[in-house]
């Protein structure tokens, strides 16, 4: 076990800045993942870890060690890829014992690390089937498991699961949550998959553009995203945004006004732009608005279309002032789009016109110009004390 500790790390290729002057720490013990779309730097600044990369700038520490110039080897870390590289002439035992065969353990000790490891990753009774003689996920298994027997201070994944199928991704997620029950290791976890990051991880480390956006629980990147990025890349489907501006009593967009003292937003004044942010489960139909402590004035829109999910409904809504008439005069006319979230026997028809409301503690605002939130929750109607700052602590 190990802590792992990031000291503003940059890694510039000719002209890319892979990873952008990257701080954090990582606790003893703790289950971080890096996650952001693709090219956004998340394997460059774990390979900076591993050692397969060294950084332009900056110092990596692995416990109370300087490891920066350290090869990987040395590092006490193990890794496991996306592609799953086994041999293809060794059988189970050969290949997870092969690490510890170069480094001259002895057979007695092989053998129990092995046993032990293939009992980790549920792997007993298969020591001496060949990789061809097995599906992607024991595959998979196998890789953990070679990783497991070298006993490092931190493990490094990096997409493990990417080449699985959906289901058997979601089964391994449940297994790697297991492992690292078990183990209390240190582990660094790389992914674009936003919902494999939610369910693991203590903490995760949202990148965009090699820059690290936020690092934080799983909760707290989705109830209060640092900035616009965190709030449209983490949650599926994505939170909605309406562009708007502050106005004497609040927040006007285009096609609706949410009531607000604007004296509550931080750093921002009357005229300034603010980005208007709701996730689709914050959008409630009138009619189901009783549930809804402070809902924000009806919001005219008409469905446009719906998909039953089985366990939800999302209901894609146009907005418009005055969405009835200008959709039926014209119904390609620049309506926005608000997508809803409902239970699944709502009665709703694609075409009906509707009212909704935001339910206003579940608002968030951004300033337009940089990204950054502004608020979390516009709970007091009033005035004084409007939702949740973001403090530094956050981000
Ligand atoms: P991610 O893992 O988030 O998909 P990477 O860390 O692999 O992103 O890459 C970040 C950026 O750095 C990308 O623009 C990528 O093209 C660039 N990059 C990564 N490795 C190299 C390299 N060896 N040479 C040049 N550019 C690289």
């Amino acid at each position: 076990m190990a802590r792992v500790r990031l000291e503003h790390v940059t890694k510039r290729y000719e002209d890319v800045t892979a990873v952008d002057d990257i701080s954090m720490e990582i606790e003893d013990g703790e289950f971080v993942t890096f996650v952001g779309p693709s090219g956004c730097g998340k394997s460059t600044t774990m390979e900076t870890v591993a050692g397969l990369t060294r950084p332009t700038e900056g110092e990596v520490y692995i416990g109370d060690d300087n490891v920066t110039t350290l090869a990987p080897k040395d590092r006490g870390v193990a890794m496991v890829f996306q592609n799953i590289a086994l041999f293809p002439h060794m059988d189970v035992f050969e290949n997870i014992s092969f690490g510890l065969r170069l480094r001259k353990y002895d057979d007695e000790e092989i053998q129990r690390r092995v046993e032990q490891a293939a009992d980790i990753v549920q792997l007993e009774g298969m020591l001496d089937r060949m990789p061809d003689e097995m599906s992607g996920g024991q595959r998979q298994r196998v890789a953990i498991a070679r990783a497991i027997v070298r006993n490092p201070d931190v493990f490094l994944m990096d997409e493990p699961l990417a080449n699985l199928d959906a289901k058997l991704r979601v089964h391994m997620r449940t297994e790697l949550q297991r492992l690292h029950r078990e183990l209390d290791t240190t582990i660094i976890y790389v992914t674009h998959d936003q919902a494999e990051a939610m369910t693991m991880s203590d903490r995760i480390a949202v990148l965009n553009a090699g820059e690290l956006q936020q690092i934080a629980p799983p909760l707290t990147c989705y109830n209060e995203p640092a900035n616009r990025f965190v709030a449209g890349f983490i949650g599926s489907p994505s939170m909605n945004f309406a562009e708007g501006e502050l106005v004497e009593d609040g927040v006007r967009t285009k096609n609706f006004h949410v009531d607000l003292d604007p004296g509550n937003v931080p750093g921002m004044t009357v005229g300034d732009a603010v980005t208007l942010g709701v996730r689709p489960e914050d959008v409630h139909l009138t009619t189901a608005a009783d549930t809804v402590a402070q809902p924000t004035d009806p919001i005219d829109a008409r469905s446009d279309v719906i998909e039953p999910m089985g366990d939800e409904m999302f209901v894609y809504l146009l907005l418009a002032e005055g969405a009835e008439r200008s959709m039926e005069e014209d119904p390609s006319s620049s309506a926005d789009q608000l997508l809803m979230s409902v239970t699944p026997d709502t009665p709703i028809e694609e075409g009906q016109n509707v009212d909704v409301v935001l339910d206003r503690s579940k608002i968030h605002l951004f300033e337009t110009a940089t990204g950054q939130a502004l608020l979390h929750g516009i709970t007091n109607l009033s005035g004084r004390d409007s939702g949740t700052t973001p403090t530094e602590a956050d981000s």
